[in-house]
């Protein structure tokens, strides 16, 4: 036998065993409907997003062959519509928000160095705008702070800082302190006494903007 059909004859053989177990998985989901269906689900669910990716390229592609020159006509409305883009994406946000409330933090979680590259490089190229969001972030946080039903007094940090023993809350590093709102000033959280504790300056700029409670497991303090 020449070497060509050896390697013909091993691909049947392959062809012919994948078959048998095709055949196989298919006899017992049909045995086993709901096993099967759990199964399927699970493995679904695991590759969730590359799947409707996938799906989503394809779509795209079979609808629409210049996509690319979609994606540049899009590009230039947006550019054009900075108002009725921002809009319009805040209201997609709002709704993803909703399906899945920790999203940014898992992103955050996920890919933190490009997303704190991609900002930086954002505010840099948007100068105006990105002072714009911080100037009302602050102000709003401000309000938030003044409206507050309670604010910590001085001699109270003060009083925390002893019993602290001076030390980070979550590290237990001593040094440099920051004071910390527990919940987020942003996520309503209050301005007094029982909503702050001492962080050292490391861990408070890993804290950024994730659930304290999440932040707490991360940092392995609640399981
Ligand atoms: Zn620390």
């Amino acid at each position: 036998m020449a070497k060509d059909d050896i390697n013909i004859a091993d691909d049947d053989l392959k062809a012919a065993k994948k078959k048998r177990e095709t055949e196989r998985q298919k006899e017992w989901n049909r045995k086993n409907p709901e096993k099967a269906r759990a199964i399927s689900q699970r493995t679904y669910y695991k590759n969730r997003e590359k799947i409707l990716q996938k799906a989503r390229e394809k779509r795209r592609k079979e609808h629409n062959p210049n996509i690319e020159k979609s994606r540049e006509r899009q590009r230039i409305y947006r550019a054009k519509n900075p108002d009725k883009t921002r809009e319009y994406s805040a209201k997609y946000a709002k709704l993803k928000d909703i399906e899945n409330p920790n999203r940014h933090a898992e992103r955050y979680a996920r890919e933190k160095e490009k997303l704190l590259s991609a900002s930086k490089k954002w505010r840099k190229n948007n100068k105006e705008r990105a002072s714009e969001i911080q100037q009302k972030s602050s102000s709003r946080r401000r309000a938030s702070i003044k409206h507050s039903a309670e604010n910590y007094t001085l001699a109270e940090i003060r009083d925390l800082r002893e019993r602290s023993g001076k030390k980070c809350a979550f590290c237990g590093e001593r040094g440099r302190m920051t004071i910390d709102h527990i919940v987020p000033i942003a996520k309503g959280g209050s301005n007094g006494i029982r909503n702050i504790q001492f962080l050292c300056r490391l861990c408070n700029s890993k804290k950024c903007d994730f659930d304290p409670i999440e932040f707490a497991q991360k940092n392995g303090r609640l399981l």
